[in-house]
């Protein structure tokens, strides 16, 4: 067995008209008539490969249209997890003993499958339940999911082939990586499907079993994943799909003795509420279990004049309105030099003045719905003291207007500060708004520092400028301030392979998504020495 050459699923253009285009509006048809014609699709729990249904139902709604139900989704209550932790428990001794090239077949097959077979339906389940626009769609659940899955098996291939160099001619040195003793909880966000599958694939590829929660906000294409993993041949029981309330899961999973170890993305404060959990049951566990996060972000762009504003200011409009700035990595503060301050919020006001925002399926549409009620009263709520002068130093520069009658619409926002230790400036908000904050060109260095020390979280920054000297400064003076440092180009879209995903501070643990620094936390390696 050898693996493939893996290298990135090629992205297609979806031109108005292309031939991918026209394949995905067709799907998205065919899918709006079946609801239509036959109610919400139906998702179960998947435990031990078997679909079970519960009496408990939950809707998820789509966001820009929120009458219209996707579909309703089975609730887990306390025993189904009991249940599902004995059945992975059971399927992990197979599992975890399976030589790795066959574990890795299931996942490379599953890729394929995605690519060929179920692109499209991925895309418009994301399309119509998270509200992708179709372009934020493919790079999410057709290109990264993918990556994960393959790149996944490269860097699992190349840790397994690490072995101790150094042997007597009678002793053989050896490392076996085995899986966790326990099993694994996975909670995932609605912001990337392609998340959702990684975090339960990548402990699973390491030979662990998953319990997996998915976002409530992204049930439907989840539940595809599954059905996908399980035709691509993995066996019953080695991922339980377990829809439902995160906290009631997380009592009994993480009271449990087998618990061994925890894949996240989501909220700081969640995040910070499991660990709490996890050090409050440290007598019940068997063991220490690995907590792996990915967490919040106040990701910024730092302008020096000597960049190219024109530049600058459209990787801005993109790293903080695609996706309607629901990205851990979106940009929502800028700092920008007072010698080139008109200038730049000129070009952003007029770049941001030609997004459309509309709902997914239109073939203009950039900006969509933000993803729930709770979601929208938040943003609407902050919008609102802005413009009510709560925040006397903030103001607002363009957008602002909000809609939910029929879907939860949030304008691009612009704001404009003067105190760079505002709340705008430091902390997360998930929306389609960013921060300028002008700066005195000629204390370049001091606002680095500043900028560095209102950085609670760390996840992505990016430096935009011409002159080689201002980048080295600011790569030194954010070089903890983010995970992931661009240099000229915008802070979203980190792709596997290329740029591992991952901050810390409080944006998390920073074990990088889609690279090897991640699986290895997913085995616990035992030294073997033999003597003959
Ligand atoms: N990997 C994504 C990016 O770089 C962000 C992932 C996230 O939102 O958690 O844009």
């Amino acid at each position: 067995f050898r693996l493939p050459k893996i290298t990135n699923e090629p992205m297609m253009a979806y031109a108005p008209g292309s031939k991918e285009r026209l394949a995905v509006q067709r799907v998205l048809r065919d899918m709006t008539r079946e609801l239509d014609q036959n109610g919400p699709f139906q998702v179960p729990l998947i435990i031990n490969g078997e679909r079970v249904t519960t009496a408990r139902k939950t809707k998820q709604r789509m966001p820009f249209d929120h009458a219209r139900v996707l579909c309703e989704y089975s609730v887990a209550e306390a025993s189904h997890v009991v249940q599902a932790v004995e059945g992975a428990m059971q399927a992990r001794a197979t599992w975890e003993a399976m030589p790795f090239n066959d574990r890795a077949a299931i996942f490379l097959k599953a890729a394929d499958l995605l690519a060929h077979k179920y692109r499209y339906k991925m895309m418009a389940a994301t399309m119509l339940g998270q509200a992708k626009n179709v372009w934020q769609a493919e790079i999410d659940c057709a290109a990264e999911l993918c990556d994960f899955w393959r790149f996944n098996c490269q860097y699992a291939a190349d840790i397994y082939a690490q072995q101790p160099t150094e042997n007597s001619p009678t002793t053989w040195n050896r490392t076996e990586y085995r899986g966790l003793e326990g099993f694994v909880l996975a909670y995932s966000p609605f912001n990337f499907t392609a998340i959702g599958g990684n975090l339960a694939s990548a402990p699973a590829l390491m030979g662990n079993v998953v319990l997996w929660k998915p976002s409530d906000a992204a049930v439907y294409s989840n539940l595809l994943i599954m059905e996908i993993l399980h035709e691509a041949g993995l066996p019953k029981g080695v991922i339980q799909f377990l829809p439902g309330d995160a906290a009631s899961m997380a009592e009994q999973a993480m009271g449990h003795r087998d618990f061994a170890g925890l894949h996240f993305t989501g909220s700081t404060q969640i995040f910070q509420q499991l660990w709490q959990k996890a050090a409050a049951n440290l007598d019940v566990y068997r063991g220490f279990p690995r907590i792996v996060g990915e967490t919040g972000g106040k990701n910024m762009h730092f302008v020096h004049e000597s960049a190219s504003m024109r530049h600058a200011a459209v990787q801005t409009v993109r790293a903080a309105f695609e996706y309607n700035g629901q990205k851990c990595s979106a940009c929502s503060r800028v700092y920008v030099p007072d010698t080139r301050y008109n200038e730049f919020r000129d070009m952003l006001l007029q770049e941001t003045a030609r997004l459309h925002m509309g709902p997914p399926e239109n073939s203009e549409t950039f900006v969509t719905a933000v993803i729930n009620e709770q979601a929208f009263n938040r943003i609407d709520g902050y919008l609102a003291d802005i413009k009510s002068g709560k925040n006397a130093s903030t103001t607002i520069l363009a957008g602002g207007q909000t809609d939910a009658s029929k879907g939860y619409f949030i304008e691009p926002t612009v704001l404009e500060t003067t105190d760079p230790k505002s709340p705008t400036m430091v902390n997360e908000l998930f929306g389609p708004v960013v921060t300028l904050y002008k700066y005195p060109a000629a204390q370049y260095e001091e606002t680095l520092q500043l900028a560095d020390a209102t950085s609670n979280y760390a996840l992505t920054a990016a430096v935009f400028a011409d002159d080689r000297a201002a980048v080295i400064q600011a790569s030194n003076a954010l070089r903890h301030a983010a995970g992931n440092f661009y240099i000229n180009d915008k802070c979203t879209g980190a792709v596997v392979g290329q740029q591992p995903f991952g901050g810390g501070r409080h944006s998390g643990t920073n074990d990088k998504a889609g690279a090897a620094l991640n699986l290895l936390r997913w085995v616990s390696a035992r030294s073997i020495k033999e003597n003959f």
